[in-house]
């Protein structure tokens, strides 16, 4: 069993909403809070959805080495993960989850090689193209499955959320 989890999908696929069951159902499981220098959309809070930082504010945080990874997500802004609360996350017992993008997951792939990798694929990739206003991001995920060490497709919440913790060595 690792120690830390990754989670990988394109938008859409629905990861937001398996992740929340995911943590109802599991109390172990800590999620993440990524800092982004992109504003913030209606309803979402500081510190609960983001940690929404001026462009100055993320470069010290990289430049303080504050950050696991960070990537410029869409050619727009740029998301990272902030280092001390995953440490913190490990001391108290708990079993950190970390939603990235393909970049982030690369990256994390070198500095953290013992973290396990988990992409999230849609039943359909053509009804999530439908569903989608197609970019060229997803085909980029897409493209990367291989690279994971387990795939789980969501085609019901609560069975990918079942195996998300069998996965994780939590299930049962
Ligand atoms: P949104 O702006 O829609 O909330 O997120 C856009 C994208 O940013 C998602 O695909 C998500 O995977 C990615 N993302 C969110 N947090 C992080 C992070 O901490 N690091 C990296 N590399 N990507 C992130």
């Amino acid at each position: 069993m690792s120690d830390i989890f990754v989670i990988v999908g394109p938008s859409g696929v629905g990861k937001g909403t398996v992740l929340r069951e995911l943590l109802e159902r599991e109390p172990r499981c800590w999620l993440s809070v990524s800092a982004t220098t992109r504003p913030p959309r209606p309803g979402e809070a500081d510190g609960a959805d983001y940690f929404f930082v001026t462009p100055e504010g993320f470069d010290d945080l990289v430049r303080q080495g504050g950050m696991l990874e960070w990537a410029l997500v869409h050619g727009a802004n740029r998301y990272g993960t902030p280092k001390e609360p995953v440490l913190r996350a490990l001391d108290e017992g708990r079993v950190p989850i970390l939603e990235v993008d393909l970049d982030g997951a690369r990256q994390i792939r070198r500095s953290l090689p013992e973290a396990e990798q988990i992409f999230m694929a849609p039943p359909s990739w053509q009804e999530l193209e439908r569903r989608l206003a197609e970019r060229g991001t997803d085909r980029r995920e897409l493209a990367a499955v291989g690279e994971f060490d387990a795939v789980v497709v969501n085609d019901s919440v609560s069975r990918a959320t079942d195996e998300l913790l069998h996965i994780m060595g939590l299930a049962g």
